[in-house]
This record gives C-alpha cells, structure tokens and sequence, in this order.
C-alpha cells in the first residue's frame, strides 16, 4: 500500500472543494462531496488515472451532494458497483430534497439522493485501503460527519470547520453550540498537527485554528 494523495476540484457556484484522494500505488480512489459539475470531476478522475471505488458525502447540502447520483450513474456505466456512503441518517430530509433546493438557486443537473450506506459515529470507512474513522459533528447539518485518517493525521471536515471560520448554522435546523462543541470536543482534541481540508476555501491544521480562528478562542478557553 502507498500513501494518499489527493486533488480538489471546486464544483457549483459556491466553489465547493469536491476532494478525490487516492492511493499512490493502487490508484483506487474515493470521491469526497461530488456537488455537481460532474464532467469536471470525471475528467480529474481520468487525468489522474484513478479506479473509483465508492463515493463519500459529509452532509446534505446542495453543494456537496447534488452530484453524487449523476456521478455515480457514470462510474457505473464504466464498470462496477460504487456505492454512496454518508452522511449520517439524520441528513436525510436534506437529501430527499437536493433536486428542488438546486432549482431554487438556479443551479442545473442536481438529483435526490439515496445513500448504500449512512454512517454514524464510530464507524470506519475505506480510501484505496486506508481506513477513515467516522465522527458525527452536528449543527450545521443534523447529520453531518467527518472522516479522520490517523496515519497520516488527515481530516475532511465538509462545512464544520474553516480556516478562520466555522461552517454556519443560522438554518432552521441550525446548532451553534453543538457545532462549537464537536469541533472543541472531538477534533481538536485528536491533535495540533491534523491538517484538513474542508468545504470551501483553503484548508488549514487543528492546531493554527486551535491558536487563531476567532470563533474558538472563547470556546476553547472553557474547554481548558
Ligand atoms: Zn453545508
């Protein structure tokens, strides 16, 4: 087994970071938050080569999800079976409603979507043989969840976390204290030196945000 290597491919007008990590000897790979623009993430998939072999959601928002149906019809197409796994069950309602949310925002081609899988705290999931740990980290989506690699102390937070910022959680199903308190609670806690890349924006380490973002420094204080 190799190391992991990844790309991003910012998709939907609000420049998601779709992420494709892969093994670097195997070349199996996993798509992480395929949001839309379908045809971009296929031909970085092609450009690097890589055999996909399932694809991961964070959560249930537009910008993450609304293109894993379609990606997934395409995958198959060429071969195999690759399977949706995430987010947590408590997303669904988000899911069951992409196609109508896009359509209010004007963005074409994004379709419902019904996991092979929802995942929940504690369990793992696999990336070209490197195993993922899952974390649930709720407010800004009820569902929302967060794939930690150990090893190589890697995290794909979605919108929980952002360099200098955290995800929202003014939506009706919003939660800002249990937002602050998974970041406070599980993330940080698993080490300074975690670099992770998220949702939107550049990505950042555990520790610079534990030291900086503002909208910890009052939580993580109390956390001491
Ligand atoms: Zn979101």
């Amino acid at each position: 087994m190799g190391v992991l290597r990844g790309a991003i491919v910012p998709v939907t007008p609000f420049q998601q970071n779709c992420t494709l990590l892969w093994d670097s000897d195997t070349l199996q790979a996993t798509v992480i938050d395929p949001g839309g623009d379908v045809d971009q993430i296929l031909a970085a998939i092609e450009q690097n080569n890589l055999r996909v072999e399932r694809i991961l959601l964070t959560h249930g928002h537009m910008d993450h999800a609304g293109g894993a149906a379609g990606l997934k019809q395409a995958l198959e197409a060429g071969g195999g079976a690759v399977p949706i796994e995430g987010p947590d069950i408590r997303d669904k309602f988000l899911l069951d409603d992409l196609a109508a949310q896009a359509a209010k925002y004007g963005i074409p081609g994004a379709s419902n979507v019904t996991p092979d899988r929802w995942l929940s705290e504690g369990e793992t999931v696999r990336v070209g043989g490197h195993e993922f740990a899952v974390l649930h980290c709720p407010g800004h989506t009820p569902g929302h969840v967060v794939f930690i690699n150990h090893d190589q102390r890697l995290a794909l937070v979605g919108d929980v976390l952002f360099q200098g910022s955290v995800g929202r959680s003014d939506f009706p199903y919003g939660d800002g204290d249990a937002l602050i308190a998974a970041i406070v609670e599980k993330l940080l806690p698993l080490g300074d030196e975690y670099q992770f890349v998220c949702g939107h924006g550049p990505g950042s380490t555990f520790g610079a945000e534990r030291a900086s973002n503002p909208f910890l420094r009052g939580a993580t204080v109390r956390s001491v």
